[in-house]
């Protein structure tokens, strides 16, 4: 069995019936470049940027300490894209700035948190588009927000985006003028909109780990309510949908890169509902890989319909053993 994983990684992620799945790896730290390097040619999905932000620091990194760890990891990856997701500072990922005035924030996770607080505070915000666009000239890089919960909130960054884009130009330095701009569909209000955020944008990704806190109202990180942490819920199922046919309706690709996307349990399920791109942890690659060759998408739809429909967990469970029954 590990052999055959660790060869599967080679192969392309195309299923039974010959439909070709996008297979791309999550990094957030520079001990995962090594990793990547060691693949064949593979995507990143998402960079998690935070990492950069949160190791004990006098202050954030500017915008030349970023674009040489952006330019790092295009290096790495040789001539694959490069996701990279502005910071997510806030709500579980704590940082100095969580506070106010000495208080912390009564509930982070809604509150100051991601694009919040990058739009409460556009200074260093601007800095790390600035560095994204500037490594944009070295490689293919694509430029993904965090938790947008209101279109008001895209417009603003899209703006932001435009006048660094400005700048960059009159000072005379180079970037991707055509540099994809999409944004993580992770908050309930946003998944519901999706196609709205789909036309004005070139991607999305599912965020499945928040998604599911804030559709079930369990906190990520609280072990008192851990089991009733849901994927298969219904509402949660129902919103992965919604936002693959906002984004088939609009034209543009949804990918998933929260860790139901790394789940090969779940892996049957999401290409039965219609998804078409996984972004997952580098260990979980060949796995994913794996499940992916010995599918058939267009039998997966039905049992996929069913299992959305089934009210009751027992019977959702019994249905997901049922999907995956010949898989070893
Ligand atoms: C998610 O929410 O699913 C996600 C991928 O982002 P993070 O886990 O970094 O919040
Ligand atoms: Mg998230």
């Amino acid at each position: 069995r590990r052999a055959t994983l660790a060869k599967s990684v080679l192969l392309p992620g195309i299923t039974l019936d010959r439909h070709v799945i996008s297979l791309q790896a999550n990094i957030e730290l520079d001990a995962d470049l090594a990793a990547l390097r060691r693949l064949g040619p593979t995507a990143v999905g998402l960079y998690r940027t935070e990492f950069l932000f949160i190791n004990p620091k006098a202050s954030p990194p500017g915008e030349e300490e970023q674009l040489r760890a952006y330019r790092k990891a295009l290096r790495a990856l040789r001539g694959s894209a490069l996701t990279i997701r502005t910071y997510d500072l806030g709500g579980d990922k704590l940082f100095d700035g969580d506070m106010r005035d000495g208080q912390i924030s009564p509930n982070p996770a809604l509150g100051l948190r991601a694009v919040r607080l990058s739009l409460r505070e556009p200074a260093p915000f601007a800095a790390q588009i600035r560095a994204i666009l500037r490594a944009s000239a070295q490689g293919p890089v694509r430029l993904m927000l965090p938790m947008l919960t209101d279109l008001s909130e895209l417009d603003q960054c899209l703006a932001l985006i435009a006048e660094q884009r400005e700048a960059l130009r009159r000072a005379g330095r180079p970037f991707d003028p055509d540099l994809p701009i999409g944004a993580m569909i992770e908050v309930p209000a946003a998944a519901l909109t999706a196609e709205a955020f789909a036309r004005r944008l070139d991607f999305l990704s599912i965020g499945t780990n928040d998604l599911i806190q804030y559709t079930l109202a369990i906190d990520r990180t609280d072990e008192m309510v851990n089991h009733l942490y849901d994927p298969l819920h219904p509402a949660v199922l129902q919103l992965i949908r919604l936002t693959l046919e906002g984004g088939a309706r609009a034209g543009i690709p949804v990918a998933m890169c929260g860790e139901m996307a790394g789940d090969a349990r779940y892996t049957r399920l999401l290409l039965g509902l219609g998804l078409r791109e996984f972004s997952v942890p580098i260990n979980r690659l060949a796995e994913i890989r794996h499940v992916i060759r010995n599918s058939d998408c267009g039998a997966l739809s039905q049992p996929a319909d069913a299992l959305l429909a089934t009210p009751d967990r027992a019977e959702r469970l019994r249905r997901l053993q049922e999907i995956n029954r010949d898989l070893d």
